[in-house]
């Protein structure tokens, strides 16, 4: 089935401008931590979309052999949120503001 059955999708404003935090547990898996509910509760990507994506050439020492952009569906099982977030690698890797 296509990503978000093939919708159009978009981060909301709930996730956008640092509102959406996350972490490692105990071992080296990350988990995304739900905007709206108090306190630590992981969110559940309930799908993905991977993309190949055009490089951006970048004065750093070491450059991705492979640039992509994974966009994923976020649903919190406690309260029933759902959004949208992507993850790539090729954003410059700077500060965020
Ligand atoms: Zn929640």
């Amino acid at each position: 089935m296509a990503f978000n059955g093939g919708k159009a999708y978009h981060g909301t404003e709930d996730v956008t401008g640092g509102k959406l935090c996350g972490r490692t547990g105990k071992t080296d898996y990350f988990f995304f931590l739900c905007p709206k509910c108090d306190g630590k509760q992981v969110m559940r990507p309930l799908e993905y979309e991977f993309r190949e994506a055009a490089a951006t050439i970048r004065e750093e020492m070491k450059r991705p052999n492979q640039y992509f952009n994974l966009a994923l569906h976020l649903y919190c099982p406690t309260c029933q949120f759902e959004d949208f977030i992507k993850i790539d690698n090729n954003h410059q890797a700077g500060m965020l503001d």
